[in-house]
């Protein structure tokens, strides 16, 4: 496997890798989508805001994704890349089973991670009723009483923007007391403030849940939103000079507007660069990134043929 020389190896099967690996594989190109099966909305019962397929489930529209680029001869293999090394004639990716592959050009599809604060029956609620993103989850929490869980300074914005889909707000600041300006703001809007520190979620009786603060109070909501601080997923590619850039709410992998990356031949597409990007704005960075790869690959093997032109007729 690791000898044939791949023209891209797409690193993460969700839904920039797999838009990716569709484009290329019509593109006729040698694609191989690695994907570790994690992708960030795995617990949302739908994916929403997505044209034509609003609310299908995250798992059927990447089933649809896989057999899409199969379809057109890409290769997808469920795997985990566990560290890339420079090549001969580009990279040399090493799955953490042993495996190994070689190609031309890497993209780094990997999206990112969640990181949410340490409170106790927080993260096993995350994408159902622990949101985070009113434009993926507003409409199916409308109207419903929200308690923002403060985690940084967008908190206060986050606030705001769910106003939007409720009129029934609690702001819990968690130690992180809003400004008079940010007080102003909330009052306004008809937010309260509840000041006091987070110690776990369980369990409501008239709503959802109960927020537990560590004065003794259970301040029940139905839903509790709360930012992450979100983390690409860069890890495998320390190896080839790939870093993050710090982000105010989280970190990224830069690129420049054709979706390359400081390293030569490695390209990045989706949440592992945009960390605000929905699931149709990562596909389409997806797409967008594999043609501007096939281009470079096209310029590539036209050099080469030109070269060869030029030494077959020196050689006459
Ligand atoms: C709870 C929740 C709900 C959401 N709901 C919506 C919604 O309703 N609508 C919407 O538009 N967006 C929604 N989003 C955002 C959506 O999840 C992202 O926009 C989308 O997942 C980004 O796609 P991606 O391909 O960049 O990354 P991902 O979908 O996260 O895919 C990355 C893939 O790479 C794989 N991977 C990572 N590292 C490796 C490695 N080393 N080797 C191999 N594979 C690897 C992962 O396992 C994963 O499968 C939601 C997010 C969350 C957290």
């Amino acid at each position: 496997m690791e000898d044939e020389v791949r023209d891209v190896v797409v690193v993460g099967g969700g839904a920039a890798g797999l838009s990716a690996g569709l484009m290329l594989a019509r593109a006729r190109r040698r694609v191989t989508v690695v994907d570790a099966g994690a992708p960030r909305n795995a617990p949302a019962d739908g994916v929403h805001a997505l044209l034509g397929l609003d609310g299908v489930s995250p798992a059927e529209l990447l089933a649809r994704g896989r057999a899409e680029v199969t379809g057109y001869g890409g290769e997808v293999i469920a795997g985990e890349v566990g560290d890339v090394s420079p090549a001969p004639e580009g990279f040399k990716i090493k799955m953490t089973n042993g495996d190994g592959l070689h190609a031309r050009r890497l993209l780094i599809a990997t999206g990112l991670v969640d990181e949410l604060p340490e409170i106790p029956g927080l993260r096993e609620r995350w994408g159902r009723e622990v949101v985070h993103c009113p434009y993926c989850h507003g409409w199916e929490v409308r109207d419903k009483l929200i308690g923002v869980l403060a985690t940084g300074p967008m908190s206060v914005h986050q606030a705001l923007l769910f106003r939007q889909w409720t009129g029934d707000l609690r702001y819990l600041s968690n130690g992180r007391e809003p400004s008079a300006d940010e007080q102003a703001k909330l009052a306004a809007v008809g937010i309260p403030v509840i000041s006091g520190r987070v110690t776990r979620l369980e369990a409501g009786g008239e709503h959802a849940l109960g927020v537990c603060l560590d004065d003794g109070r259970v301040v029940e909501v139905d839903v509790v939103a709360v930012a992450s601080r979100m983390v690409a997923r860069a890890g495998a590619f320390s190896g080839i000079g790939i870093e993050t850039a710090e982000h105010p709410m989280g970190s990224y992998i830069a690129a420049d507007q054709a979706g390359r990356t400081a390293v030569p031949g490695v390209w990045v597409a989706g949440n592992a660069t945009d960390l605000s990007a929905q699931v149709s704005a990562a596909s389409a960075d997806g797409a967008r990134v594999a043609a501007q790869i096939n281009a470079d690959l096209v310029v590539e093997d036209t050099d080469r043929a030109v070269a060869c032109l030029a030494q077959a007729g020196a050689a006459q």
